[in-house]
């Protein structure tokens, strides 16, 4: 499993979607989430869109991996998500295969004890401002909902010490080059070590 955190807007989403075009058997964990969908995002493809009230009753259930409230929403993963590591497992095989968890930073807390065989990834911006910029670039937000995910934005980057990997992501060929290589050297380690 690899969960890949960092700031909103820093190119998560942007990251993982070439990383799994790379490695075809890497696949995304659908999260739940109470925020609306925005332009163009699809239920149980993007996220699975809830009510504050069916979100509340799967956590009661026990049904979550993790959960975070972030920027006045609640996000969480899903346990059935999950179910999908066994087929990959019993797949077998060498090519890359994994389950990408894209959560915010107390998730990634949660998974790291729940799971810390689980590889953790930071993404950093090169600056407040480049991050800023890319934030009222993508349009999704109100000016409103921007300062709101900047100020969660510096609590986050000064967790980022806590992350064994991280990627700044300032140009974007070569943050995605990094993190390709990245999973592949830990993809190796990982196969030799099953093999010892
Ligand atoms: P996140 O998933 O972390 O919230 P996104 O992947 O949606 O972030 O990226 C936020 C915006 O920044 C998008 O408009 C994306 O095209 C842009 N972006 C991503 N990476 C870079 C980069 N290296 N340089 C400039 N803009 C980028
Ligand atoms: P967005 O509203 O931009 O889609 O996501 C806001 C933040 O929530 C991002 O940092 C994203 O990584 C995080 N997020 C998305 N899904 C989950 C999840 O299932 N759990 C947690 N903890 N965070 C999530």
């Amino acid at each position: 499993m690899l969960v890949v955190t960092g700031p909103s807007g820093v190119g998560k989403g942007t990251l993982i979607r070439s990383l799994m075009e790379r490695y075809p058997g890497l696949e995304l964990s659908v999260s739940a989430t109470t925020r609306k969908p925005r332009p163009g995002e699809v239920d149980g493809r993007d996220y699975h869109f809830l009510t504050p009230e069916e979100f509340q009753r799967r956590l009661v259930r026990g049904e979550f991996l993790e959960h975070a409230e972030y920027a006045g929403n609640r996000y969480g993963t899903l346990r059935s998500e999950l179910d999908r590591l066994d087929a990959m497992r019993a797949a077998g095989g060498d090519e890359i295969r994994g389950l990408v968890l894209e959560i915010e930073l107390q998730g990634a807390r949660q998974v790291r004890r729940a799971l810390p065989e689980a590889v953790q990834i930071f993404v950093e911006p090169p600056s407040l401002e480049a991050l800023r910029t890319r934030l009222v670039g993508r349009g999704a937000e109100s000016p409103e909902q921007i300062e709101r995910r900047l100020a969660v934005a510096e609590q986050e980057l000064a967790a980022k010490d806590e992350f064994h990997h991280r990627i700044v992501n300032d140009r974007l060929e070569d943050a995605v080059e990094a993190l390709a290589r990245l999973v592949a050297t830990i993809w190796g380690q990982r196969k030799s070590g099953e093999n010892e």
